[in-house]
């Protein structure tokens, strides 16, 4: 019994050990491996993804070679994916060069001024400048008693305040004589009308030599400090400057401070209350006029827009974040204003007349201001030439003549830009100088329409005045003004302007804008109430001039986006009551194909027609017919399937009337192929054409009559009305096509 129990515990210890030796190895290498996934993982997840490599752009041959089926098509998209690219690169690269260039130049004049500065400064210090302008301040004092006055802001500041500060500023400290001599005088000036003032005199060395007094708002200065700013002025409207303008700019100075021979300078300083989203308000310039341009220390410009009794509301071109409140501003002293003239022909500008188009600067020395009243009724001429736009379905039906304004009002892409840049194009060789002003339009719609016109060759006749919806509320709000103003010099000069203004309802926005931060009240929709006003005002602009006048005229195309069709919102009725007639562009017309998208029956033209050739009109009343009659025939046939003979005749002509009227982009037509063509179709020769085919018909008529008939269309061309025998001549000759051509 002993034996068997040990035997069976040898036992137990063998299978015992032969387990741990044999599974010992199982479990610790199971164990071993999900630590080493473990570890691993982790190891992953420290380091960095290993990504694959990239593909090595194979050679055009062998790309080509990789796809047997169309190794061309494989070629060719390899290819323009490269030129892509490297037109990419080389756009990215000219921007950069651009900026680098652009902040270069910017440093590099900043550094010019500090040394200009810096060199007056130290030259003025030295014998014998600095006794000269000593020995000067006397007489400067007299020169400015003499011209020292009070304003008539002065004036209402005094009558509410009772007292007005005066200060007497020098480079160096005054002998008593020369403070108690202007003292005196401003005394006086005070005294007459019952005022007393606060004076006070300083010593400033930055002045470098001179004296400033100020009463005040206004200044009269006579300091070197004042003559570097004058000089730096003029340096900055000129090309880069160097050390040669330097040297003339101290000659000016020196030769200046022996003999005195200039004025007084005289301005007016105010200073910036607060300034947010590009709207400033400022306390001071007592004097200061709706409209007219303020500088602040940092060489922005900006535009008055709101006084108050107690702030001057104004805004701000370009950047305002840098603007600080408690700065100087200094009133220009002129309305705000554009450069005009022939150098702009051609150009891209933004509303102040700063060219954006990377072509260089304007050396136009002529300006006119953004805002001019309209031409008077005795200086004005009733409408009488036409203004050929080269669509069919507008010379035909909606006339348009030189100095009237024509509304384009549809929804968003129904054509309306479209409509206004065909007009553009059909100008080239007739005398018509174009401006297009892009009001809050995307920059590559701008660039589009640039590319368009340089490509059908007309930009050499057009300016384009662009403000993007990038740009700020402001510059949107002057741009229609300031292309105005680069028109009226044309007109004045005798010459025919045609304008587009793209779009007003995004101008009626920007103003919008504006009034809401300068808290005006607001009245429909949130427009101020001088809404209609601000159009009036610009519309008004456009006019058929006198012969004394000048005799020049200015078209104009405002174009309105409407919502939804509705033509009786604020803005669209406004615009509708200003104008002289509308051509309405609608959607469901557009999406049928019918393109020009023009609702013949809600567009008009009030005074176009008295400029219409009288050709025009003959052919034009019988298709005014046709398409009225089709108009109140096809509401009611879409209810019936039967229909009589005489119905359908007219439905049909009706249909193949505005096949006829469809017209593709960048395709203007003269004025003998429009006759000619609403002509056939009018009098039945395209009855057996299907409207589809109208157009085909109509290519193959232009290039009969251009080939076979030259006599014909050079009779049409003069715009003569049509005698009976030429009508029997024309449609023989029509006749003889449709037997020619197989219509
Ligand atoms: P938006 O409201 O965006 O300013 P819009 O009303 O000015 O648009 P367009 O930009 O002129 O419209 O045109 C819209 C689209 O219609 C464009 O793609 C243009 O190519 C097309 N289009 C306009 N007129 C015609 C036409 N006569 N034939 C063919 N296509 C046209
Ligand atoms: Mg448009």
């Amino acid at each position: 019994m002993g034996l068997h129990f040990l035997y069976s515990c040898i036992n137990t210890l063998i299978l015992a050990a032969i387990i741990f030796l044999v599974g010992r190895k199982a479990i610790a290498k199971m164990f071993r491996t999900r630590r080493e996934r473990i570890c691993r993982e982790l190891d992953e997840l420290e380091q960095p993804p290993v990504l694959p490599e990239l593909p090595t752009p194979a050679p055009e041959a062998e790309a080509a070679a990789a796809d047997p089926q169309h190794p061309d098509d494989a070629a060719a998209k390899i290819t323009a994916a490269a030129e892509a690219e490297i037109a990419l690169l080389d756009r990215q690269h000219q921007y950069h060069i651009h900026d680098l260039r652009r902040e270069m130049l910017t440093s590099a004049r900043a550094d010019f001024l500090q040394k200009l500065r810096d060199k007056v400064a130290a030259l003025m210090a030295e014998e014998p400048y600095r006794s000269l302008l000593r020995a000067k301040e006397s007489i400067i004092a007299d020169k400015i008693i003499q011209v020292a006055d009070l304003t008539p802001g002065d004036i209402a500041y005094l009558e509410s305040k009772d007292v007005l500060y005066v200060t007497l500023t020098s480079a160096f400290p005054l002998p008593q004589d020369i403070v108690d001599k202007i003292g005196d005088r401003t005394s006086k000036l005070l005294y007459d009308i019952g005022g007393t003032p606060s004076y006070w005199v300083r010593v400033d060395p930055t002045l470098i030599g001179g004296l400033r007094l100020r009463i005040g708002d206004t200044i009269y200065d006579y300091t070197v400090d004042n003559m570097l700013y004058r000089a730096v002025r003029q340096l900055n409207a000129s090309p880069m400057p160097h050390d040669i303008a330097i040297q003339s700019v101290i000659e000016k100075l020196t030769s200046e401070i022996q003999s005195l021979s200039d004025d007084i300078d005289e301005f007016q300083l105010g200073r910036v209350i607060s300034v947010s989203d590009g709207i400033c308000w400022l306390d001071g310039l007592s004097d200061i006029m709706y409209g007219e341009l303020v500088e602040f220390e940092c060489g922005e410009r900006g535009m008055i827009l709101d006084i108050e009794p107690s702030r001057i509301g104004c805004i701000v071109f370009g950047r305002y974040e840098h603007l600080e409140s408690g700065s100087k501003v200094r009133r220009v002293g002129r309305m705000a204003s554009v450069p005009v003239g022939e150098e702009l022909l051609g150009r891209i500008v933004d509303p102040l007349g700063v060219p954006i188009d990377g072509k260089g600067n304007l050396w136009t020395l002529k300006t006119r201001p953004i805002e001019h009243s309209a031409p008077s009724i005795p200086d004005r001429k009733s409408v009488s030439r036409p203004l050929h736009t080269g669509i069919k379905a507008i010379d035909a039906l909606v006339p348009i003549g030189r100095g009237q304004r024509e509304l384009i009002i549809g929804d968003r892409q129904t054509g309306k830009s479209s409509i206004a840049i065909d007009a553009i194009i059909n100008q080239k060789g007739k005398d018509v100088f174009c401006i297009y002003v892009a009001i809050g339009q995307k920059e590559t719609t701008v660039a589009e329409i640039r590319s368009k016109l340089e490509k059908y060759g007309a930009m050499d006749y057009t300016v384009i005045v662009s403000a993007t919806a990038s740009s700020s509320a402001s510059m949107q709000y002057i741009a229609p003004f300031s292309a105005t103003a680069i028109g009226e010099y044309f007109m004045y000069a005798g010459r025919d302007v045609l304008i587009v203004y793209d779009d007003l309802s995004k101008h009626a926005v920007s103003y919008r804008e504006l009034s809401l931060l300068l808290h005006r009240p607001s009245g429909r929709e949130a427009y101020p109430g001088d809404i209609f006003y601000l159009h009036a005002r610009l519309l008004e602009r456009s006019a058929r001039l006198s012969e004394e006048a000048g005799g020049g005229s200015m078209t104009a195309l405002p174009i309105i986006e409407t919502q939804a069709g509705d033509i009786s919102a604020y803005i669209p009725t406004n615009v509708i009551s200003i104008t002289d007639g509308q051509i309405f562009l609608e959607t469901d017309l557009f999406n049928e194909g019918q393109r020009p998208a023009i609702n013949v029956g809600l567009s008009v033209s009030r005074v176009g027609s008295a400029a219409q050739t009288k050709l025009m009109k003959q052919v034009s009343s019988q298709l005014r017919m046709t398409l009225a009659q089709h108009r109140e025939l096809a509401s009611f046939a879409q209810f019936g399937s039967d229909l009589d003979d005489v119905t359908r005749r007219v439905l049909d002509s009706g249909d193949r009337m505005l096949a006829a009227l469809r017209q593709g982009r960048y395709n203007p037509l003269s004025d003998a192929h429009q006759a000619l063509i609403i002509f056939a179709v009018g009098n039945g020769f395209a009855d057996t054409v299907a409207p589809a085919d109208i157009e085909r018909f109509e290519t193959a008529l232009f290039e009969y009559f251009d080939i076979e008939c030259p006599g014909i269309m050079a009779e049409l061309e003069t715009g003569n009305r049509m005698s009976d025998e030429f009508i029997t001549s024309l449609r023989e000759k029509i006749s003889l096509f449709l037997t020619v051509s197989g219509f």
